[in-house]
């Protein structure tokens, strides 16, 4: 301020210095010098003004210009305001960058969420929307950004539920992709915020809702297997109490208690294995199995299940190859291939053949397959078979001691071990189960055959 000050007074003193000595040099002898100093001064002090207001105005023009990098007027007071300026302006263009940035981010975050977020406006317009929420309504964002959110989706429930203005609790309606046999369910909750604005936020809940119904229906199916036997039993308890009965009736009722026993003893132990099966770690990569141990156990086993069914066995063949191991829980393996064995046996007639084989695959894998010559499965029921008491023949299931649990149980070993099941059947001509294992949970040791191990 001081240099203007005195920029203003050197202007002044120069221009009445100027005049003077103009006066003194070209005027008349009778002209004043001292009034000569004055004019001087005076005009000096308008073009010091003229000089002034040009600066002001070259500042004037560069605030209007979008260009602020590089200043108009370096010194003076203009100088320094244009340089303040430019400060100013470059610190606020760093906070709107950053801001900018931030939201960008936060607007990222929110697109990654696996949620429906939508932003409504105090009218119920759409101001914002993720693509989880496109998906879970079907918003497209040039076409619906500003139209009324209950205008698109006019579900019953959720019409209801916006007229209520009740917004404590979700609603549960269909998404925008349901159908009968692929349904979609959403949970969408509305929170107010700010001055009338609205968070609306859905959540696809389908299989929440579908492992609910899993549930309800699994607990169904457990007491009413449960309570088939059991109201057998008690029956029998009542007629042992009430009815006199001699020795022989008395050991066929007894005989008859111990069968419904034992198959609550089976189902609780089938529940017991799928339950352990669900909870436990995966199986061991490192523990081997020998399979032709396991294969020799199941034979056994099989003989045996087979007398006692059907008083007579089945031509029973094992087609093994030696050397083969496999990664994982041999207690799981023995399971799934006896309930396969198992399912053979009770569901093809005594005196035809049952063919188990065990071999290496060209790709390193293993093979474990079961033919039989059974009943066979129709083809709609193939799909359907491993979940939990799904039966195709209830009453055969239920006689040879089934409790429909047993391909489950298979499924899910397999699964575990990363191995693959497949069915085909033939109704009338028999099945076949077949599990293919996956070259990294096998080991195979070429066996010296008997005349090779003599020979040495
Ligand atoms: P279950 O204990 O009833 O045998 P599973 O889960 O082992 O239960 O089998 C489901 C259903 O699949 C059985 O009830 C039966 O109807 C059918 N099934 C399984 N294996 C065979 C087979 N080898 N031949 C014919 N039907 C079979």
């Amino acid at each position: 301020m001081l240099i203007r000050l005195l920029s203003f007074a050197l202007f002044q003193g120069v221009g009445a210095l100027l005049a003077a000595i103009f006066m003194r040099a070209f005027a008349p002898p009778q002209g004043s010098v001292v009034v000569a100093s004055l004019v001087g001064a005076l005009g000096a002090c308008y073009f010091w003004l003229l000089w002034d207001l040009s600066r002001g105005l070259r500042v004037m023009r560069w605030l209007q210009s979008e260009e602020t990098r590089e200043v108009a007027v370096q010194a003076g007071l203009w100088g320094e305001f244009s340089n303040r300026i430019r400060r100013l302006l470059r610190h606020n263009e760093r906070a709107v960058q950053q801001r900018d940035e931030r939201l960008q981010e936060f607007l990222a975050a929110m697109q990654a969420s696996p949620n429906g977020v939508v932003l409504l406006d105090k009218d119920f317009r759409i101001e914002w929307f993720n693509q989880s929420a496109a998906l879970h309504f079907g918003l497209d964002a040039r076409r619906d950004m500003e139209q009324h959110f209950a205008n698109l989706v006019r579900d019953p429930s959720f019409a209801a539920y916006v007229a209520a203005k009740d917004f404590e609790n979700d609603v549960l309606m269909p998404g925008r992709a349901h159908t009968s046999s692929l349904p979609v369910r959403l949970s969408v909750h509305v929170h107010p915020y700010g001055e009338g604005r609205s968070l609306l936020l859905s959540r696809d809940v389908t299989a929440v809702e579908q492992a609910e119904a899993m549930r309800r229906d699994f607990v169904a199916n457990v007491s009413h297997e449960i309570r088939t036997p059991l109201t057998v039993l008690g029956g029998f308890v009542e007629t042992l109490q009430s009815l006199p009965l001699n020795e022989s009736e008395r050991a066929h009722y007894l005989d008859l208690m111990a069968q419904q026993a034992s198959r609550m003893q089976s189902l609780v132990s089938d529940l017991l294995t799928l339950s352990r099966l669900e909870g436990s770690p995966p199986p061991s990569t490192h523990e081997w199995v020998d399979v032709s141990m396991l294969t020799e156990q199941c034979r056994q086993e099989a003989g045996e299940l087979s007398r006692v069914l059907w008083g007579q066995t089945h031509s029973l063949s094992f087609e093994v190859q030696g050397g083969l191991s496999l990664a994982g829980s041999s207690a799981e393996l023995h399971s799934a291939f006896f309930n396969l064995i198992g399912n053979a046996v009770r569901y093809t007639p005594a005196g035809k053949s049952i063919r188990v084989i065990v071999s290496a695959t060209d790709d390193g894998g293993a093979l474990f397959a079961v033919h039989d010559q059974g009943m066979g499965i129709a083809q709609e029921h193939i799909p359907r078979l491993t979940e939990r008491f799904y039966r195709v023949d209830r009453s055969r299931s239920r006689d040879t001691g089934g409790t429909g649990l047993g391909l489950a149980i298979v499924k899910h070993v397999v699964q575990r071990h990363g191995a693959e099941l497949s069915i085909t059947s033939v109704p009338g001509e028999g099945s076949h189960f077949q599990i293919l294992f996956p070259s990294q949970r096998v080991r195979y040791q070429v066996v010296p055959s008997l005349q090779d191990a003599l020979a040495v």
